[in-house]
């Protein structure tokens, strides 16, 4: 088993693998008219135009859209792909905000509201911890809840986890405890941070347009509050991920700018690690008018992620969201990570989600070398790796025939 680390920046990315880009594309042959342009421009290593991703969100052979994602991908990683050992304790269903798309929140008095204290959180968290080196927490705006209560809860959390990692607390739910603490986003996180917690996951991006935040969750961050909170947890030296929500009301041009806000961000501060596509999940919520991706459409636009966003290193097949089959498909397309084990998650099962949650990591190693790949377990910020040697099969003892 070989272990490995790499900077926050790289993210275990190959140092030269723009370079090793240039050098596969000019080695190879066969595109299309349509995508040709798009490839010299690739060559040159400039960022391409919101133009040239409606030329790949519409190019009709969805192959060849793939083939130069996957082409990206292996310049960065190889044929690597990445998961790790975690576990999802979301904290509190409840939330003073109610987003159309959202069929996890609950209003206070509901009968099945919930809001884990410190002990029952600990005590969630304390059935996985052996198996694990990362909590996800994410929640409702708890109106009660300002950031004195998550100082405790992460400071309590690493005392009896040590071994754990702290990836916690959407943009929105900064934005909700700068408001109740009164503080900055800047004070908000540094205080997090000095008590726990490690980074932050992406969530809460939806798509980056005022006109469809307006729609889909009013009330939420805007555009450019979600942009300032991300920025403000790398300027305090937190990595983040980003996300985008997609098919609900959204057009092709918004995704496309979504990326590309994301993308000029992750240029400016080199902060993102991971950007997370994920399609809306129908089931219990509010948002009839939604166009529901199909599996085709998920493909592509994991691979237009990954064209789209040179300055953001990992591209995740969230298969929590997605499942499991189209997760390993999808490390053809441009993707390189499959996200956890996972264990325990409420918010997109309790929205339609049927992906099974008790994944070891043999069973995550399996999906990952059918799709071709080596798997590598790394920590909660990439900065740490590990080829994972998945144990030998048990064999089966042959029973002894007794002759009569
Ligand atoms: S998505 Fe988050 S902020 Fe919106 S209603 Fe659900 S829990 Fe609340």
């Amino acid at each position: 088993m070989s272990a490995w680390t790499s900077s926050r920046v790289a993210a275990g990315s190959n140092p030269d693998w723009q370079q090793r880009l240039t050098d596969s594309l000019e080695a190879s042959t066969g595109w299309s008219n349509a995508l040709q342009p798009l490839v010299h421009h690739m060559m040159e290593g400039l960022p391409l135009t919101l133009d040239e991703g409606m030329v790949l969100y519409t190019h009709p052979n969805l192959n060849e859209v793939g083939r130069l994602a996957h082409m990206v991908r292996a310049a960065r990683f190889d044929d690597k792909a990445f998961f790790n050992s975690n576990v999802h304790v979301n904290q509190t269903n409840v939330c003073v905000l109610a987003c159309k798309f959202c069929a996890f929140r609950r209003s206070k008095k509901a009968s099945d509201a919930y809001a884990l204290d410190i002990d029952a959180y600990l005590e969630d968290l304390s059935q996985y911890a052996d198996h694990v080196d990362e909590v996800h927490s994410v929640g409702g705006l708890h109106p009660d809840w300002g950031v004195e209560h998550y100082e405790d809860l992460f400071r309590a959390t690493r005392k009896a986890f040590p071994h754990i990692t702290i990836k916690a607390l959407t943009a929105v739910e900064i934005k909700h405890l700068s408001q109740l603490s009164n503080l900055t986003y800047t004070k908000t996180l540094t205080r997090l941070k000095e008590a726990g917690l490690g980074s932050l996951p992406g969530g809460g991006a939806e798509i980056l347009d005022d006109d469809v935040r307006a729609i889909i969750c009013n009330g939420k961050e805007s555009s450019q509050e979600y942009l300032d909170i991300h920025r403000a947890a790398h300027g305090v030296g937190l990595s983040t991920n980003c996300t985008m929500l997609f098919g609900t009301i959204e057009t092709l041009e918004q995704r496309l700018q979504h990326m590309i806000s994301l993308r000029d961000l992750g240029s400016e501060t080199r902060g993102f690690q991971c950007f997370v596509p994920y399609p809306f999940l129908p089931d219990d919520t509010r948002l009839p008018e939604a166009q529901l991706a199909t599996g085709s459409e998920i493909l592509r636009t994991i691979a237009v992620s990954r064209l789209m966003l040179h300055s953001i290193p990992h591209i995740k097949a969230y298969r929590m969201n997605i499942g499991d089959e189209l997760a390993e498909l999808a490390l053809q397309f441009g993707a390189d990570d499959i996200d956890g084990t996972v264990q325990k998650e409420s918010i997109m099962h309790l929205a339609g989600s049927t992906t099974p949650l008790d994944h070891d990591r043999y069973q995550l190693s399996r999906l990952i070398k059918d799709a071709g790949c080596i798997p590598i377990q790394r920590n909660t910020t990439y900065e740490r790796f590990e080829t994972y040697v998945a144990p030998e099969p048990k064999r089966i003892k042959r029973l002894k025939v007794v002759q009569e």
